[in-house]
């Protein structure tokens, strides 16, 4: 009898615990495991901003796939999703077609620009391995050519970055960091060149403990990071922001949104009811109404029913959601209740540079400064050992003296 055969759609935090405890859980005749994914690596999407920003280089960032799944336990697919036909029950792939028996969706999130004019179009984005490449390879260009150029532009050392929610303020924290060390390598004065973060909120990080917010933005700016706050984009040009009522143009030669993220657009092309992005999931992160389909990650909306609102989008809920999804997978196979998923709130660490970070841990303790920065290379280092164990660890681990 064939093995009833579960497809895993793409290896970031949720897709690769799922699959990782598939292999733990269940035995080789009970399943075939498949993971497909755009790229034969995995990539630490919580340290993009540190590629883009050029603080690491993207090959610590990245793990290849072979060396962290075991092949002849799970088969691999390099290969990116166009379609999934959830009537024939088979996933399109750009170069091949696979039909499943159970499927996990974790295709990840995708920058949200909400329609802004020539957002798309003029802007970077923090949103993988090439586009974090992209932007540190036009912020380093952008120096080592200000000296060549035969009537140089100030602006064109500015790096604004619209939205100061946390993916912004991590960015920002780099910025601050690595501008001075490519201002002395280029021979610039440091003066010239700015950092400016936009915000359209009356604070950043919107919704998070205001004392540490305070905290993480007086040391922000005393490294020289500019905040435009209550300020809100209009516009994308090629040269800047267009903000506020009045239409003010603030220019720049390096443009980064990090506004929003929504889930991967393959969920509505599929045919799923969407919110914002995502489907709103069972309590079993099913989709609802599929007996064989789980949803996991940015792709989906848990709620939080004490809240009554969706937990955030974050890699810690991602990889929570994958342990649950692999028990439950497990459970339809032997034909055993399915659990509820419930998040365990570990707290929330906000980098601002290497050596300072603000976050709340452990039913809100607050952290700010080299023991927040202590900590978030824990739990970076952490969720490595999760992901590859200690093989993992000790080849990409962050063994960082502060
Ligand atoms: P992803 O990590 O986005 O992985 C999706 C995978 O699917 C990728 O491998 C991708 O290549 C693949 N894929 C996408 N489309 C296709 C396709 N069509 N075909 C095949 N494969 C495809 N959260 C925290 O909890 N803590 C943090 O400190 C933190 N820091 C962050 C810092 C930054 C700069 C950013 C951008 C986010 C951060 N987050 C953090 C949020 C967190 O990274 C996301 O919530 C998390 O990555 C979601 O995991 P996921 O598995 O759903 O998707
Ligand atoms: P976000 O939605 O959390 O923040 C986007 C910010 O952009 C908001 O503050 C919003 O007010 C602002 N904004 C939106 N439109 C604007 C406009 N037109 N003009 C000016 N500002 C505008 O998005 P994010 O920062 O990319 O984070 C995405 C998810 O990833 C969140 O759930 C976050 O918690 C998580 N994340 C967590 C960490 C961490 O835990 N260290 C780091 C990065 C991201």
């Amino acid at each position: 009898m064939n093995k009833p055969r579960i497809v895993v759609l793409g290896a970031g935090y949720g897709g690769l615990m799922t699959t990782r405890k598939l292999t733990q859980q269940l035995g080789v005749e009970e399943a075939e495991i498949v993971l497909v994914n755009k790229h034969n690596y995995h990539y630490e999407t919580t340290w993009l901003h540190e590629v883009a920003a050029g603080t690491i280089n993207h090959n610590q960032a990245r793990v290849m796939l072979s060396d962290i799944v075991n092949p002849s336990r799970v088969r691999l697919i390099y290969d990116e999703v166009v379609k999934i036909n959830k009537d024939e029950k088979q996933v399109i792939m750009k170069n091949s077609d696979i039909s499943y028996d159970y499927l996990v969706i974790a295709l990840g999130f995708e920058t949200n620009t909400f329609g802004i004019k020539g957002m798309k179009e003029n802007a970077f984005s923090i949103t993988d391995i090439d586009s974090c490449r992209m932007i540190y390879d036009h912020i380093e260009y952008q120096f080592s050519k200000y000296n060549n150029d035969p009537s140089p532009k100030d602006e064109s050392l500015t790096i604004i970055v619209g939205g100061g929610g946390f993916t912004g303020i991590e960015f920002v924290g780099e910025l601050a960091e690595q501008v001075p060390k490519l201002c002395k390598k280029y021979d610039i004065d440091r003066s010239k060149a700015r950092i400016i973060n936009v915000e359209a909120a009356p604070s950043i990080l919107p919704g998070f403990d205001k004392g540490l917010v305070e905290y993480g933005k007086k040391s922000l700016e005393s490294r020289g990071v500019e905040f435009r706050i209550g300020t809100k984009i209009q516009e994308c040009k090629e040269n800047g922001f267009v903000v506020g009522d009045d239409g003010e143009e603030i220019h720049a030669g390096t443009v980064v949104w990090t506004g929003g993220v929504t889930g991967n657009s393959i969920l509505g092309e599929t045919g799923f009811e969407i919110t914002k992005g995502k489907v709103t999931v069972n309590s079993d992160l099913r989709a609802p109404g599929e007996e064989d389909i789980f949803i996991v990650g940015d792709c989906a909306w848990v709620m939080n029913e004490a809240e009554g609102r969706p937990y955030p989008p974050t890699a810690q809920a991602a990889t929570q959601h994958g342990e649950t999804c692999a028990s439950n997978l497990k459970a339809l196979l032997r034909n055993e209740p399915l659990t509820d998923f419930v998040f365990n709130d570990r707290g929330t660490v906000a980098s601002l540079g290497i050596s300072d970070a603000i976050g709340t841990v452990f039913d809100d303790v607050k952290l700010q400064g080299k023991a927040a920065a202590t900590m978030k290379t824990v739990i970076d280092n952490r969720s490595l050992f999760m992901l590859g164990g200690l093989k993992l660890f000790l080849k990409k681990g962050k063994l960082r003296p502060f």
